[in-house]
Formats: structure tokens, C-alpha cells, sequence
């Protein structure tokens, strides 16, 4: 493979990981700062970045306005932890 080539996913062709994995990776809405940092990082490219607005997260926005964080696909997150890891403000953690 060239140096500094893309991968990119074919999601139909992925296999489903909701029934096997172990750890899960739970977004703190509050600590999200909406920086997309882990969305490229993301070896299943399952993380995507959805406006949410105050009522729906409960903390972290102000009453009436919106806010971007990331929201995961779990049918095909493996729980690998890359996310947490790469995160700049820790608002990704592993749980069981
Ligand atoms: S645990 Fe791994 S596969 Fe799941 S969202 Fe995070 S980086 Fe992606
Ligand atoms: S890296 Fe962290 S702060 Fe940035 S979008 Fe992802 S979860 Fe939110």
C-alpha cells in the first residue's frame, strides 16, 4: 500500500460487533467539546458528529441552543478504545 493511503470502509461488507464486544465506549455530552478529533480515528468509522439540542443531553448547552457531539454506531463499534485515547478532553470512557 502507498504511504499516507486512505482506507475506506464499505459498511455493507462490515461485520456486526453489537452481540461480542466487550468494553463500550459511553460519550460524556457535557465534556464534548465537538472537536471531531476522534471521528477520523475511528478504525470501524462508526462515529459520527449529530446536533443535539439541550433537552436531548441534559447538560453541557445552555436552554435553547444546540450543540454538536459525537454519537456512535454500536452495531458496529468493536470496542477497541482508540476513541478515548485520542480524545483531548477525556469525554469518551470504556465501560463494561
Ligand atoms: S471503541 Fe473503537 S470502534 Fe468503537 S467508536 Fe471507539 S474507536 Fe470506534
Ligand atoms: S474527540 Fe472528544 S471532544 Fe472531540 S468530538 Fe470526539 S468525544 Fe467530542
Amino acid at each position: 500500500m502507498e504511504k499516507g493511503a486512505i482506507i475506506k470502509h464499505d459498511q455493507d461488507k462490515a461485520p456486526k460487533t453489537g452481540d461480542w464486544r466487550y468494553l463500550k465506549p459511553e460519550i460524556d455530552a457535557s465534556k464534548c467539546i465537538g472537536c471531531q478529533t476522534c471521528v477520523p480515528h475511528c478504525p470501524e468509522a462508526v462515529m459520527e458528529m449529530r446536533k443535539r439540542i439541550e433537552t436531548e443531553i441534559a447538560a453541557g448547552v445552555e436552554p435553547g441552543k444546540e450543540k454538536k457531539i459525537v454519537e456512535i454506531d454500536f452495531e458496529y463499534c468493536k470496542g477497541c478504545g482508540v476513541c478515548t485515547q485520542v480524545c483531548p478532553v477525556k469525554a469518551i470512557v470504556m465501560k463494561k
